[in-house]
């Protein structure tokens, strides 16, 4: 007895902290970059306490973790994106210190403008690129991407997103994710899920059906689990059935992590947490922000008033719970080994995780290029209007409130401030050369941006002096659009029209000179039917990051040739979208009452003419489609089918193109989609060149989700698959048959 009491009462001597330490040697297997992640991370799990295990389930500020010295346990040091690192004058705009000075990173097109792209590779490129402004900046987690659909046009962040296909959506989504975690940055794929309007978006309930969920709202988180193995996933701040998403247990423990098998870590939006033991036991894991940052914040009457919930995941919260037996220690347990796992595989404990990075490098410059370039949407050309110059065109006037002001980006937490932007007249003044004389008229004022020139006397002088410009210049170019305090997180736009007085000023230039052509800088689509018809030409240029001006210039006057197609249906008026009359909802509940026809699938099903369809855009040469081939004919099923094409640029200069193949499925059990996108290759063709491009097809590709399965299903029999230049215009069919 004697003996086995001294060694108790001897360590009860040197007291608690002692006995820690002497169980952290310093080569404890957590410690050694050489072991493998799991048995550093279930080593370091035993050697912690209670105590400090709550502590990790809240920030320790607006953007870090908690650090815990005692077992050198790194904070996690995030950053705003997705296009670029985000940062902004104040305090926690970088790391949680007071007066941080602002820093400059490399603005990227938002996300329609990547999307519109259809550029894998590419994109991955830029979420590499942004992981080394990360690193540069001594953080080591990006939150972004943004997959969440567009739903409607009216949501103020459609921007972000990259459009309303959950196929194109996914597989833009993974290439952002594949380049962050290359450079062993987190990347925090959000907001999970269908977080699709700004409107009461922290009190909002959707009703949402399991199949619409599996079938476009969910697809592309899944494949960041899957595919490309995310690390983080940030839950967003509504309501889906009932729950908050945040402790929402159809989500994050049956989907994300039972169904998907997710290993990594959820983390909360900021202020989107509701409750403690319900939160951790569904599976969220890092409530955000925390300390005293997010006490000061959540004190504030504005943040009440917009419904954020916080400070429900603090230590003292965490461990009551426990101690009431409201929530088990082995959930807090599971949220801490999820947040080590991350850390330890992106690198936070080991010397050469934290190396590495650069802000504003000459190969980052030229990715935001190459994007914006490829992010322009040519939506019509008529008459040979573009591309732009001499001998035709030896004067332009370039007009509109977003001619002399590059606007990068939406509003909210997604701004880049970057080191540079090149406006669209900077852009245009170089590309169209010292032959072309441009010259330059404000038209308009951009709506809220200058009181003194918004009143109606003073529009109608703005206008009257572009007009004048218009009528002695041989073309002209009106670069109209939203503005990141007109299109922005935190509030949806209140209708898809352009702001005040654009719509008059376009309608007026083009009276004036009938080669006027419109730019358009927005992020989603807005209404033109006051003005389609009197303009030859018009370009979606999105938000086109700090590179935007040169892509609009090289565009305009044939430096470059456009290749980029929609990523969500120009609809030709508000109440043609699918959603219209199913959004904002009513008394804080929205029910998605168009299912799973979102986007094009609801123009099919209702057969409405779209303004612009899906995948459309025009190019300066001609692409021939020929010679699909399908293999085999007859299918069995879990087999694959290859469908390969021929395409040639039949036209006179280089160019590329985005063959699209949707699927439709001939006879089904449940109604589905007449088409669904289901591949996509983007070939670079030289004048006359052809190229075979070929197409997988699997299971994926044929299934529907059956909610009487709980499971996706490819039901046997015919399938058509059709290939083409956008979703309204299908070049080639043909089918297979699936066997039973
Ligand atoms: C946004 C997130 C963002 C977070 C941190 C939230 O309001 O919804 O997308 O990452 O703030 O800034």
């Amino acid at each position: 007895m004697k003996h086995t009491r001294l060694p108790f009462l001897l360590l009860s001597l040197l007291g608690a902290s002692a006995i820690l330490l002497a169980q952290t040697p310093q080569d404890a297997p957590y410690k050694d970059p050489k072991m493998p992640v799991e048995k550093r991370v279930e080593d370091l799990l035993r050697r912690m306490t209670p105590r400090e295990k709550a502590l990790m389930l809240s920030g320790a500020g607006w953007m870090e973790t908690q650090p815990n010295a005692r077992l050198g346990i790194p904070a996690i040091k995030m950053a705003d994106g997705p296009m670029g690192v985000r940062n902004w004058a104040g305090p926690s705009a970088i790391t949680n210190a007071p007066a941080t000075p602002p820093v400059m990173t490399t603005a990227f097109p938002a996300g329609t403008g990547m999307a519109a792209s259809w550029d894998v590779e590419l994109v991955q490129r830029e979420g590499r690129a942004i992981a080394q402004e990360v690193k540069a900046l001594g953080r080591n987690m990006i939150l972004a991407p943004t997959v969440n659909i567009n739903r409607q046009p009216l949501w103020g962040r459609n921007f972000e997103g990259y459009g309303e296909d959950p196929y194109l959506t996914a597989r833009m989504g993974v290439a952002y994710i594949k380049g962050v975690q290359s450079e062993k940055v987190i990347p925090s794929v959000k907001h999970f899920a269908a977080n699709n309007q700004e409107f009461e978006r922290h009190r909002i309930d959707e009703k949402i059906d399991a199949r619409t969920l599996h079938e476009i709202y969910l697809p592309a988180f899944k494949a960041a689990v899957q595919e490309a193995g995310v690390w983080a996933v940030m839950n967003a701040y509504n309501k889906i059935n009932g729950q908050y998403c945040a402790e929402n247990p159809f989500l994050l423990s049956e989907t994300l992590q039972k169904r998907w098998g997710f290993k990594g870590f959820v983390i909360s939006d900021w202020g989107s947490t509701y409750s403690t033991a319900a939160t951790v036991a569904a599976g969220m894991n890092l409530e955000m922000p925390g300390g005293e940052p997010m006490r000061t914040w959540l004190a504030k009457p504005e943040t009440q008033k917009d419904g954020n919930g916080a400070g429900w995941l603090t230590q003292e919260k965490v461990l009551a719970a426990v101690a009431a037996g409201q929530l088990k220690q082995e959930a807090v347990d599971d949220s801490v080994r999820r947040m080590l796992r991350v850390m330890f595989s992106a690198g936070l404990f080991d010397a050469a995780g934290a190396a590495g990075g650069e802000v504003d490098t000459a190969e980052q410059r030229a990715v935001a290029r190459r994007a914006a370039t490829e992010s322009m949407v040519l939506l019509k050309n008529e008459a040979g209007a573009l591309p732009l110059g001499a001998p035709k065109i030896r004067s332009v006037a370039v007009i509109g409130p977003s001619a002399a002001i590059a606007r990068t980006g939406g509003g909210g937490s997604s701004l880049v401030r970057p080191k540079y932007s090149i406006t669209a007249l900077d852009g245009i003044k170089e590309a169209a050369g010292a032959q072309v004389q441009i010259a330059y008229a404000l038209g308009a004022a951009m709506q809220g941006e200058d009181a003194g020139n918004e009143t109606p006397p003073a529009r109608a002088r703005l206008r009257k002096e572009a007009v004048e410009l218009a009528r002695k210049s041989d073309a002209a170019i009106v670069v109209v659009g939203y503005s990141s305090k007109l299109e922005s997180e935190g509030f949806d736009r209140p209708s898809m029209d352009l702001p005040a007085g654009q719509d008059e000023l376009i309608e007026a230039v083009a009276a004036a000179n009938k080669n006027t052509i419109v730019v358009i800088v927005a992020g989603s689509p807005v209404t033109m039917t006051k003005w389609i018809g009197s303009v030859p030409a018009v370009v979606a240029a999105w938000y086109g990051g700090q590179e935007a001006g040169h892509a609009i210039g090289d565009l305009l006057f044939g430096a470059q040739n456009p290749s980029g197609k929609l990523p969500v249906t120009f609809p030709k008026q508000l109440s043609d979208s699918p959603a219209y009359g199913h959004y904002p909802g009513e008394n804080l509940h929205v029910a998605y009452e168009e299912g799973i026809y979102v986007g094009y699938r609801g123009f099919d099903k209702r057969n409405v003419e779209p303004l612009f369809p899906f995948g459309h855009g025009l190019s300066y040469t001609k692409f021939e489609y020929s010679g699909l081939k399908i293999t085999p004919a007859k299918v069995a099923a879990g087999k694959q089918v290859e469908v390969t094409i021929e395409v040639r640029n039949s036209g006179s200069r280089a160019g590329a193109e985005i063959v699209q193949l949707y699927v439709h499925d001939v006879k089904s059990s449940v109604d589905r989609p007449l088409k669904e996108l289901k591949g996509f290759e983007r070939v670079t063709l030289n004048p006359g060149e052809a190229r075979n491009v070929s197409f997988i097809l699997d299971k994926s590709a044929l299934s529907f989700f059956s909610t009487a399965k709980d499971d996706w299903v490819a039901e046997p029999g015919a399938f058509e698959v059709w290939i083409g230049a956008s979703s309204r215009d299908i070049r080639l069919k043909g089918a297979f048959d699936l066997a039973p």
